[in-house]
């Protein structure tokens, strides 16, 4: 009896071994999951999507799954599988809702009838859906400029009063002309150019499925292939693309899911930066 005792102890450590972890049992809407593992978790599917985990220098795997902007909120479920396909445990955490607003904003009529030139949407998706298995991020993020947010993420636009069905993928900063634009974290340099609707626009993968991007720019500073640390100036402020003033919009993707940057960095909305108002909570970065 005593062998079988032994044997039941052990069982139960491998099993603990091979569990995993949410950084949170609740995620808003927009906001990353943060799922570590024992070393021998490859995957998890998150809503009928399959994402890579990557194992850390502490010798865990990490896998940061997107719940995109528009997930009805509810509970959810997260199967983490090893390379063999053999499932190791599942989880369960509640999609919050955001309560994302809705902004209008008002666009001339020649920059509303911007297009994007043949490729240039292929290149940009291609740009975000890159998942590269070297991390170059490391926490926590900078705010690339100073500034309040205009617009958050999250809100669902209109045009001119009409509705467009989509929502803003990035938060705009407001930002005088000129000033410098910087990278938040380390990362590689995949797009840097002139895009229709983004104008001048630089993208960086951090490596490990999340990529930022930055629109707007009156000039690019960096070249396509560039390593760039944190605080190195990417271009300059502007108002070239689909934007009506000065700003800098920049946004965060996992896995090619448009992301919240409130989520990574502290941000006040423009209203709320007043001195008479009152000062928000910071919000606390993924996985805290
Ligand atoms: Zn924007």
């Amino acid at each position: 009896m005593l062998h079988a005792g032994i044997a039941l102890v052990h069982a139960a450590i491998a099993a603990a071994a091979g569990t995993c972890e949410l950084a949170r049992s609740q995620v808003r809407q927009g906001d990353v999951i943060r799922l570590t593992c024992d070393a021998q978790a490859s995957s998890a599917r998150l809503l009928d999507r399959e994402f890579p985990l990557f194992i850390q220098a502490d010798g865990k795997a990490l896998g940061m799954l997107p719940v995109a902007a528009g997930t009805p909120p509810g509970p959810r479920t997260i199967a983490v599988r090893t390379g063999e396909g053999r499932l190791l445990e599942t989880l369960s955490f509640q999609v919050v809702d955001a309560r994302f607003p809705e902004q209008n904003v008002t666009l001339s009529k020649s920059t509303l009838e911007l297009a994007p030139a043949p490729g240039e949407t292929e290149r940009l998706r291609a740009f975000r859906q890159l998942v590269t298995p070297e991390r170059f991020w490391t926490e926590p993020f900078i705010v690339p400029v100073p500034g309040c947010m205009t617009s958050p993420f999250g809100v669902k636009r209109m045009h001119n009063g009409k509705p467009t069905g989509n929502y803003h993928g990035g938060v705009d900063q407001r930002s005088p002309a000129g000033r410098p634009i910087r990278a938040p974290a380390a990362g590689i340099v995949r797009l840097a150019g002139m895009f229709t609707v983004p104008g001048n626009f630089v993208g960086i993968d951090h490596g490990q499925g999340l990529t930022s991007s930055y629109a707007h720019m009156s000039e690019v500073a960096v070249s396509e292939g560039a390593r760039v640390e944190q605080g190195d100036v990417l271009g300059y402020v502007g108002s070239t693309g689909r934007s009506s003033a000065p700003h800098l919009h920049w946004g965060l993707a996992a896995h090619g899911v448009n992301i919240n940057p409130l989520q990574w960095v502290p941000l006040k909305p423009c209203a709320a930066a007043k001195p008479a108002a009152k000062p928000k909570p910071r919000p606390s970065p993924p996985g805290r």
